[in-house]
């Protein structure tokens, strides 16, 4: 399938401040040049959101440089004030920062495939019982029957501490 992407000179058409709305050809190239949700390690291609960087009730234009594709997971996230997106989309220097500040494109150390297959058991192994929790003998014990035995046990408890072990 083709789908037309408006440009002039070679940049996509652009209708800045006249329509809030973005119009579908906008939208299209804005889909186009993302492929997906912008944000880093995201991933998601369906259910995409055009989102102005520069808010539209900020004075932001609906230009391509200024439109970004997002999730709905992710749009959501910034206009809670989760994640903070700044930069120009058409040059590809958006920055997306999480909720602590932290630049999501500069993600830590990946985890190491493993080197080799996992080492040999070293013994048996005894699975778990696996045995059917039967309700008859389960009841609810009021707390103040408990209240004796907890005395008991603190007792022990302190007798223990107080003897010295070594
Ligand atoms: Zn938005
Ligand atoms: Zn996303």
């Amino acid at each position: 399938m083709l789908t037309p992407v408006f440009h002039r000179n070679g940049v996509p058409i652009s209708v800045g401040r006249t329509q809030h709305i973005v119009p579908a050809r906008t939208r299209k190239a804005v889909l186009l040049r993302d492929g997906g949700c912008a944000v880093p390690g995201c991933g998601a291609t369906r259910h995409l959101d055009v989102h102005h960087i520069v808010h539209w009730s900020d004075g932001g234009p609906s230009d391509t440089w200024n439109l970004v594709a997002l999730c709905t997971h992710h749009h959501r996230s910034h206009h809670r004030g989760r994640l903070e997106i700044s930069g120009n989309a058409d040059l590809g220097t958006i920055v997306f920062r999480n909720q602590h500040g932290v630049n999501m494109a500069n993600d830590g150390p990946r985890p190491e495939p493993p080197e080799g297959p996992p080492p040999a058991p070293t013994s048996e192994y005894h699975p778990p019982l696996c045995e059917r929790l039967d309700m008859n003998y389960v009841s609810f014990v009021h707390p103040a029957r408990l209240a004796p035995f907890t005395r008991q046990a603190k007792a022990w408890a302190a007798r223990h501490a107080a003897t010295p072990t070594s």
